[in-house]
């Protein structure tokens, strides 16, 4: 088995990442990877959305830093991404940042289930005391499911976040997942196998053997990502990934040039 492409990683200039493009290239070379994609949090309409992400003026620095990696790094494929929040909304502003780059892949993440909240904000872990978890996964799963409709990414990013902290989907929830996936089908984008719950309280890959199996039963590509933060993570546990897609069936993995997928032997 050799490593897929690590789709999913961050830059300093989303504000709570650390290491420079460079570091994140050399340390994929370290490990054996052919591929790497840049992915990091796109800039809202309005700086002030929340501090976690790279400010609207800075998104020609980020685009030259990636080329410039690339320029230093040959012998290493660097895709040029973005991880991009989803909500019901904020369509018109996502088609305006496709348009400003020769993008080779958009991950849809959705990590708010109001305006105010992100599910996965350490800073605001208090407000899951106020809410209904069943409530939040079926919010969550509504917006995942639109994300998947739009049509504005390749890649559905970490499907099931929610768990990050370690609350535990509802028990019916199959509903949530089959509706999600049959619209990934539809649509034909891939799902991410993304190792960083690994490292989280949930001490689980998203999505869940559950998702995974369901989406290889129903046909949806899968991609992977470290969501890497730090050089080091880079690639991290993506034997584990690898296993785990192989172990529900699936042989193949999406790669992603200029917005169009090929599948590639996983
Ligand atoms: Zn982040
Ligand atoms: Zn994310």
């Amino acid at each position: 088995m050799s490593l897929p492409a690590d789709y999913h990683m961050h830059t300093p200039l989303c504000r709570h990442a650390t290491g420079e493009p460079g570091e994140y290239a050399k340390h994929a070379l370290e490990i054996g990877l052919t591929e790497i994609g840049f992915s990091d949090h796109a800039p809202m309409p309005q700086d002030n959305f929340d501090n976690w992400r790279m400010n609207a003026d800075k998104l020609d620095a980020y685009v030259a830093k990636v080329r410039q990696a690339q320029g230093d790094f040959p012998q290493l494929t660097i895709r040029l991404a973005l991880e991009v929040d989803y909500l019901p909304g904020y369509e018109e502003w996502i088609r305006r940042l496709a348009a400003r780059h020769p993008w080779d892949y958009f991950i849809g993440s959705v990590h708010y289930v109001s305006d105010s909240w992100a599910v996965d904000d350490p800073q605001k872990l208090s407000e899951w005391n106020h809410r209904d978890a069943d409530a939040v996964w079926a919010v969550y799963f509504e917006r995942l499911t639109r994300a998947a409709e739009s049509d504005l990414f390749e890649i559905i990013g970490h499907a099931d976040l929610p768990k990050k902290f370690g609350h535990r989907p509802p028990r019916d929830a199959h509903p949530l997942y089959e509706k999600f996936l049959d619209a990934a089908k539809k649509s034909g984008c891939a799902i991410e196998l993304n190792t960083a719950g690994l490292r989280k309280d949930c001490r689980e890959i998203y999505p869940s053997r559950e998702i995974l199996a369901l989406a290889f039963q129903k046909g949806v590509p899968i991609a992977f990502g470290s969501d890497a933060h730090a050089p080091e993570e880079v690639g991290m546990n993506f034997t584990e990934a690898t296993q785990l897609a192989h172990g529900v069936g699936y042989r193949k993995s999406c790669h992603f040039t200029r917005r169009k997928a090929a599948l590639v032997d996983l």
